[in-house]
């Protein structure tokens, strides 16, 4: 089936339940609330569908080889042979077509509106009740009938040239068209269905069907409607009104209430003309409809255009407020100017428009009014698009479908001159920015709604429901919800911010250009006994991937987020953490990690600050447990703020570093009210500039006391993640107290911290002391120091700290084998203290960034397993330093020998050979695994 979907007034299809966390730009304009929920009441009884074919539909392919013989009489009047102007029809040869009829495979797919959905239903019910096999793949081999609006409106277009075109009243005979085609014939079966001089509504609603969505019944009420739009191809196709008798209509949704169905949805091309032809109207339908529709289903009415519904506003808005019934109308406007209301012919003006918007509004409390409106139709001036604007401003709808105008061939439209088309562009920007701009559901938190649960998510990890104003709701996916009515408490809301990118998936036969996906990190893999998820332990970092601006010491910001959008900095910050965790989610990594002052916005003191951040750590709590993502560590924020600039530990200043300790105290309690696993200690400015003015020894005691008083704070609230100190050699300050990680272990000794402190070593910081990429984590490990990773790279060409994504498979081997040969990282984790470039702007850079450096480090995982499974490297180790498992090497080793011995040692054996350390041996041979 097709679909004239350039506009919108033929459109039912409103709200894509599966456009959650997914879809185009263009389905932004589609979707209603984003908002995850918390389960306030679950379902008594466990009820589901009985059907559970799914699909979509729209051309229909046969998948095999033709092999039906049919029986074609009936088609004598209806069908043609091949187009004579097509050749390659004429000459295509079928060869010796024998078959059992009704055994072929029928692939199905449609694009459009719910007329279309609803018919491809039924044809596939057809299909599939003749013997075939409705199939979700596609294969070579095919043969195609096609279907719906615009074949019907254009039969001789040459891209339909030797194709099998059924029509849309001509659905009931879908099996005779594809048996035809299959015998090699093209077949036209086209026309209009009459009954004593009426058009008709179409074929039987009793026909056989399968629903693309088993629990949502789509039932035509009516085919064609009674305007004559001037940009419409549709009517070219579906024709002057043709409606279904009530009683037909109630049958088919008595049937569809008894086989599961839960949501029944009310189809037309306008249903608000519903009945005109055959003396009734939609409020008398829709009153027989209640009458039959149980507590525990729910009936949504399609699409109306304003002209017809005008009649009936009071007894629509007493159908609306009933319990079974959606209070959710689509009235599309298309212009907010009378004058291209009159030129598009929609008979109808602003006045009526926004009479049937206030009445209802006013009628039905909380009533969902979507709208469409068109941009650039052809006589549309400025002055015409600013009315459009102001009638959004005025209402802003919370579901508006945005359009530019295309001319469809054959309509009056089409036959105007034409706005530029950069111009038109530009309107409809200037209308999706607005609708943009506004958050309908921003209050929404805390409300409670009976939600009706239907579909399953994009994201495969929620499911989709509606409430009573059929506003879309999301829950957390648990099978047995699906069909039933729950009450929920909204705990956030928003807009998408990330629209168009799905879950990321492992797709190992990817191709080199395919970036988002993982072709090596399959989370629940098994490499030698873990899985990679346990080896791995990946988290995202707050402060670069969700604060990162593109900021340099050169030029400004260049990153613009949409969760920054607003001016109320709480608000940005929870929008902030929902956009976190939609990343999170659709990542895959079970891990974040945050500083204090990213995550809630800094007040004027200790005690407001502290506030913000009690606030905003509530919604990560709730997001932590709606997701299962956790804190791999949270940090303090000792280096930003003015009052720091000579340290905050290391200050001379007793009142900054009370401050620091104070800010830590609360650091530690959000990090135990989170679960985090570690609390990390970075000391940018824990050092100096200039030993001038400062007394080295004093400041390296200080750190070591206020490094005590959290270790104590740590213990006496029982939080239990382990505490971590960063290396790093400069920068901001000229040297850093924390150089490296000897140094630091050192000082740990020192001030007897080892005991309470391991090591969160990044390999940037590493490189920047001098030494090589894997040199810390190698050290800290050797004394089983080696707490965490923060895991990043430098740029040697640049020298500071750039901060890039791991993407080297050599350096993620190296390290990959020191975290495999300790026997794992946890409570640690491979966090992405990394940013994207300044110059990689979009969202979809954050993604490729995380995923091609979750890629690198899971090759690193696999090619280290091999080269400790193998042990060709370790068993060079160990032959190398074999001389000190006996004779004088053995009592070095204990402390027993003396360098007396030693001087005996070499009287009796003489001087040392010269053993070669085989380096570039070693080398060949780890290039070998990567
Ligand atoms: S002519 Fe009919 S189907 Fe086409 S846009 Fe107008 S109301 Fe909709």
């Amino acid at each position: 089936m097709e679909c004239d979907t350039n506009f919108p007034c033929d459109i039912e299809e409103l709200v894509d339940p599966k456009n959650n966390f997914g879809g185009s730009v263009d389905d932004f304009t589609k979707s209603q609330a984003f908002c995850t929920v918390r389960l306030k009441q679950r379902p008594k009884k466990v009820k589901l569908a009985k059907q559970s074919l799914n699909y979509n539909c729209s051309l229909l392919e046969h998948l095999s080889t033709p092999k039906i013989e049919g029986n074609s009489a009936n088609f004598k009047s209806n069908y043609v042979p091949s187009y004579s102007e097509d050749k390659s029809s004429q000459e295509r040869d079928f060869g010796e077509v024998s078959s059992v009829p009704g055994t072929e495979k029928i692939f199905v797919k449609t694009w459009g509106c719910t007329h279309n959905n609803s018919d491809s239903e039924y044809m596939a019910g057809l299909l599939s009740s003749y013997g075939n096999e409705i199939k979700k793949g596609k294969e070579l081999g095919k043969m195609i009938v096609i279907a719906g609006c615009v074949s019907q409106a254009a039969p001789r277009s040459s891209f339909l040239k030797g194709l099998s075109i059924i029509g849309v009243q001509q659905i009931d005979r879908v099996v005779e068209v594809v048996e035809q085609t299959l015998r090699g014939n093209s077949v036209r079966l086209l026309g209009s269905r009459r009954e004593n001089g009426r058009r008709l509504g179409g074929a039987a609603l009793s026909l056989p069907k399968i629903r693309k969505n088993p629990l949502i019944e789509i039932i035509p009420i009516n085919t064609g409607c009674l305007n004559q739009c001037t940009y419409c191809k549709t009517k070219h196709s579906r024709g002057d009104l043709g409606s279904y008798s009530i009683e037909e209509i109630v049958i088919r949704a008595k049937e569809a209430i008894s086989e599961g169905v839960v949501e029944i949805w009310l189809t037309s091309e306008d249903t608000g003309a519903y009945g005109r032809d055959i003396g009734t109207t939609l409020p008398d339908l829709l009153q027989e409809l209640l009458k039959v529709i149980p507590g525990h289903c729910m009936l949504r009415i399609g699409m109306t255009n304003p002209p017809y519904i005008l009649d009936h506003l009071e007894a629509m808005a007493e159908i609306l407020n009933a319990p079974q019934v959606y209070s959710f109308l689509h009235i599309p406007v298309q212009s907010g100017s009378d004058a291209v209301l009159l030129d598009m012919k929609r008979e109808y003006s602003i006045a009526e428009f926004e009479h049937v918007v206030d009445y209802l509004k006013e009628k039905v409390p909380g009533i969902t009014i979507a709208t469409d409106v068109i941009c650039g139709f052809p006589t549309e001036t400025p002055e015409d698009f600013t009315c459009t604007m102001a009638l959004c401003h005025k209402y802003c709808f919370s579901s508006l479908f945005i359009n530019q105008f295309y001319p469809r061939p054959g309509t009056p439209a089409a036959r105007m001159p034409r706005i530029p088309t950069q111009e038109v562009k530009q309107r409809s920007r200037e209308l999706s920015e607005f609708f943009q701009s506004y958050h309908p559901y921003k209050d929404r938190e805390g409300a409670v709604y009976r939600v009706l649960i239907t579909d399953v998510a994009h994201d495969k990890m929620h499911l989709v429901g509606h409430n009573k104003f059929y506003e879309q709701v999301l829950v957390l996916k648990e099978d047995a919800l699906m069909g039933q009515m729950v009450d929920v408490e909204i705990v956030s809301t928003g807009k998408h911010y990330m629209m168009g990118i799905g879950k990321i998936e492992y797709q190992p036969s990817a191709g080199p250009a395919e970036t988002l996906c993982f072709k090596h990190y399959n989370a629940k893999e098994i490499i030698l006994g873990k899985t990679m998820e346990e080896w791995l332990r990946f988290s995202v970092v707050y402060w670069h991937s969700f604060r990162g601006t593109g900021t340099d010491p050169f030029g400004g910001p260049t990153i613009k987020r949409s969760w920054e959008e607003g001016s109320d900095a709480l608000e940005i910050a929870r929008n902030r953490l929902r956009a976190a965790f939609e990343f999170f989610t659709k990542l895959g990594n079970k891990y974040y990690a945050f500083h204090d002052r990213d995550i809630a916005p800094e007040g004027e003191t200790l005690e407001e600050t502290n506030k913000y951040l009690d606030e905003v750590t509530d919604v990560a709590l709730e997001l932590q447990k709606q997701t299962g993502v956790k804190l791999l560590w949270a940090t303090c924020n000792l280096f930003s703020h003015p009052w720091y600039m000579n340290g905050a530990a290391t200050n001379p200043d007793a009142h900054v570093v009370a401050f620091a300790g104070a800010q830590v105290k609360k650091g530690l309690e959000i990090a135990h009210k989170l679960g985090a696993e570690n609390f990390v200690f970075w000391g940018g400015r824990e050092g100096y500039q200039s030993l001038l003015n400062t007394n080295l020894r004093t400041e390296l005691d200080h750190y070591a006391s206020f490094l005590k008083m959290a270790a104590n704070f740590k213990k006496k609230i029982g939080f239990t993640g382990q505490l971590l100190i960063e290396p790093k050699p400069k920068e901001p300050t000229k040297h850093q107290y924390d150089y490296d990680a000897m140094t630091v272990m050192g000082f740990l000794k020192t001030y007897g911290l080892e005991g309470d402190f391991k090591l969160n070593v990044e390999p940037n910081h590493t490189t920047l002391a001098g030494h090589g990429y894997e040199h810390d984590i190698a050290v800290a490990a050797s004394y089983k120091m080696l707490g965490s990773i923060d895991a990043n790279t430098g740029s040697p060409d640049l020298g500071w700290d750039t901060d890039q994504f791991p993407m080297d498979i050599k350096n993620a081997t190296l390290i990959m084998k020191i975290i495999l040969e300790q026997g794992g990282l946890s409570p640690g984790g491979l966090n992405f203290d990394a940013k994207v470039r300044r110059e990689s702007v979009e969202p979809k850079d954050l993604f490729i960034a995380h995923i091609g450096a979750m890629d690198a480090l899971a090759r690193g995982l696999k090619n280290a397993a091999k080269i400790v499974q193998d042990g060709i490297l370790s068993q060079h180790l160990k032959e190398r330093y074999n001389s000190f498992t006996n004779t004088i090497g053995q009592k070095i080793e204990k402390d027993e020998a003396t360098l007396e011995d030693c001087e005996a040692f070499i009287a009796s054996k003489g001087n040392p050979s010269l053993i070669s350390g085989q380096q570039e041996h070693l080398e060949a041979i780890l290039n070998h695994y990567i």
